[in-house]
């Protein structure tokens, strides 16, 4: 800094000096004439400098940098110095910026990348392929003008991106997309695209294919299981061996019926096109029904009680229902030793409808809790065996949980009981039907 004062003020220092010495040797106006003109000459000088700065400034963008002199040379090659650096930034940035969208181009997923208005700021060519859009001509447009399927705009609509989206037929017929969003940085949101038209089409072969199995098997099983009941109860049976061969083959056929059943109803209750049949399902006197079907099935070996807190009628599918309310039941009696306790809830919670069985039988270890509702999962396979469980009734219950936007909660401790509650949404609750109001006992 002090070097920059004295380069510059050497000048005007030694311009007044002369001046003064003019003036004791020729008077004051050879002086004043001599500092003046000199005066001009330094002053157009940094005129002429600051001239090339300007138009340096202005055409910045083509490189020209002028070379300067005097104190400007420095402040020129510092400027030429900075421009250099800010230049080889920039190109970093700018080949970084190209490598990630090299990256994110080489994804097997779409990407696009919204405001927080959802117009669209940027997207890969594999998002180009599945929603139809111009990298270049769409950016800006608001995707669900682009993408206007109803799920599609109710999803990005409710703004709860916790489940993924599976959007069938998306601009192309077949096509099946799975479609996820994840928010970051300010409002902004990075819509994930995948394509899975061929997983939808394997699963739907697997769901086909148990369906179809389970059907061609019903026939014939009905066939032989008719039989083996006839053959038990012939009179002139009288050998123990046949007798007790033909009880063991009617138990089995028994059990074979009953997984063939539970399979048909889950590939039913699978089945995307099988969209939910809604109508008012008067809880109370669905339950009563229950009640007296699990009294029978207990055989009095169970105290089994029903506690109705609400008389509010469902919004749903009454056979689903009633198969999900029984299926937690059945497993009540046959996981509860006797004499235990079953207790039937049906009430509100914070506005929710709430059905829940809750018994006093040998409980679940909190490792398999998480497991349950998988397909053929048993904590006690003899047990499930040997009171005629298929390994299937929780899947069936989750299933219909899932098509009424309920959740299944399970609490349990081993040997002291469980509690299985069906916790549906608010929505879902209807007035109580006026002829139910008769059945709550
Ligand atoms: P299963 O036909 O074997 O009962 P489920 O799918 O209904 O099949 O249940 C899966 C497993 O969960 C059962 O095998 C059993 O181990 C456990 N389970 C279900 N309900 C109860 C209950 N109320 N008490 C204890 N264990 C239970």
């Amino acid at each position: 800094m002090f070097d920059f004062w004295r380069r510059a003020l050497i000048f005007p220092f030694v311009l007044l000096l002369l001046s003064l010495l003019l003036w004791a040797a020729a008077g004051a106006l050879p002086a004043a004439l001599l500092f003046g003109v000199l005066l001009l000459v330094y002053l157009f000088f940094h005129l002429r400098q600051l001239a090339a700065l300007d138009y340096w400034l202005v055409n910045a963008e083509e490189g020209v940098t002028p070379d300067g002199s005097g104190l400007w040379e420095e402040v020129f090659s510092r400027l030429k110095r900075m421009v250099r650096k800010h230049r080889k930034e920039r190109e970093q940035r700018i080949a970084a910026l190209q490598h990630m969208e090299q990256a994110t181009s080489a994804l097997p997923e779409g990407v696009v990348i919204l405001d927080e208005a959802d117009h669209i700021e940027w997207c890969n060519p594999i998002a180009e392929q599945h929603f139809g859009l111009d990298g270049v001509r769409d950016i800006g447009q608001q995707i669900t003008y682009l993408e206007r399927q109803p799920e599609f705009v109710n999803y990005l609509g409710l703004r709860d991106f916790s489940e993924v989206l599976i959007l069938r037929g998306a601009r192309q017929d077949g096509l099946t997309l799975s479609i996820k969003i994840v928010g970051y940085g300010e409002n902004k949101r990075l819509l994930i695209s995948r394509d899975i038209t061929h997983l939808e089409r394997i699963e739907t072969m697997r769901r086909d294919f148990v369906a179809n199995v389970s059907h061609e098997l019903r026939t014939p099983l009905t066939v032989v299981s008719g039989f083996v009941e006839t053959l038990c109860d012939m009179p002139s049976l009288e050998n123990d061996m046949a007798r007790r061969a033909l009880q063991l083959m009617s138990e089995q056929t028994q059990r074979m019926e009953r997984l063939v059943d539970d399979l048909l109803t889950l590939s039913k209750l699978d089945n995307a096109l099988n969209a939910l049949q809604e109508e008012t399902v008067g809880v109370t006197a669905l339950l009563n029904a229950l009640h007296q079907e699990g009294r029978a099935l207990s055989a009095g070996q169970h105290i089994l009680r029903l506690e109705l807190a609400s008389d509010c009628a469902l919004l749903g599918n009454a056979e689903e229902l009633r198969s999900a309310f029984g299926n937690l039941i059945s497993n009540a009696i046959r996981y509860t030793p006797h004499n235990g306790e079953i207790v039937m809830h049906w009430q509100e919670q914070g506005g929710q409808p709430v059905f829940s069985v809750q018994d006093s039988g040998i409980g679940i270890a909190p490792q398999h809790i998480p497991r349950l509702t998988e397909r053929f999962y048993r904590v006690d396979h003899s047990r499930s065996r040997a009171t005629g469980g298929t390994g299937l009734g929780l899947a069936i219950v989750k299933h219909v949980a899932n098509r009424h936007q309920a959740k299944l909660e399970i609490t349990s401790e081993e040997g002291k009981g469980s509690t299985f509650s069906i916790v549906f949404p608010a929505k879902r609750c209807l007035p109580a039907q006026p002829e139910e109001l008769f059945s709550i006992p």
